[in-house]
């Protein structure tokens, strides 16, 4: 499970990296233009950190994860995901995940952004793309869908929380200096969050 849970990780670094330039040039829209940087430089040393060790269980690897996104990327995402990731540590099993487990393991992420950071769905931040995943997830629960079904129309939903943040007015975060002007951008947050996600949901389905 741990080897498994390495590998997600450093698939997901990769696709991180990949697209810096892409995180970078949304971030300078409505931002300062280095949120592709940023997260690139957490992602490259937790590469490095994970290519050097073994583990026994998947909390390992999410609190190191954690503790490396949180020292090593400048800027207000890096302890935002660390806090998610730390929190997810709390709770993930090296159990096969069920749904059950899946809405916990958003909530806590969730959990641990708004500590940090007191945004509400609907402030285009990265909690736009994974308010409505974790919603998703619940509802996909209480129907009783089955797995694969229901992380497929988790990230279909994670897409469409991305796509509209466009049409939103930042109230949080460095875009919402730009008041007014920061609608018509997709929010580079959101954006790093359904990359993520999207990693996490291909790679855990194979
Ligand atoms: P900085 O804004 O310090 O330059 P980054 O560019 O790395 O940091 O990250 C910007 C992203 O962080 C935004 O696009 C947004 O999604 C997210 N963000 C900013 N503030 C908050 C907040 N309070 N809660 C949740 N997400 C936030
Ligand atoms: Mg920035």
């Amino acid at each position: 499970m741990a080897n498994k849970t390495k590998k997600l990780f450093l698939k997901t670094a990769d696709v991180i990296i990949e697209n810096k330039e892409y995180l970078t040039e949304l971030d300078a829209a409505i931002g300062d233009g280095d949120h592709g940087i940023n997260l690139a430089r957490g992602f490259k040393k937790l590469k490095e950190k994970l290519k050097k060790q073994s583990f026994e269980s998947r909390n390992e690897i999410f609190k190191l994860t954690a503790m490396t996104l949180i020292s090593n990327v400048g800027g207000a995402s890096g302890p935002l995901y660390g806090t998610a990731f730390l929190n997810i540590s709390k709770v993930i099993s090296d159990n096969q995940l069920d749904l059950d487990d899946l809405v916990e393991i958003a909530e806590e992420a969730i959990a641990g952004i708004q500590k940090r950071g007191k945004a509400e769905a609907g402030e285009k931040t990265m909690l736009d793309t994974i308010i409505p995943a974790a919603e998703s997830l619940k509802q996909s629960r209480d129907n009783k869908l089955d797995l694969d079904t229901a992380l497929s129309d988790c990230l279909e939903s994670a897409a469409e929380g991305m796509k509209n943040t466009i049409e939103m007015q930042a109230t949080k975060g460095r875009a919402s200096y730009l008041g007014k002007r920061s609608i018509g951008h997709q929010d580079p947050g959101a954006t790093s969050a359904y990359l993520m996600l999207k990693t996490f949901i291909k790679g855990y389905s194979k």
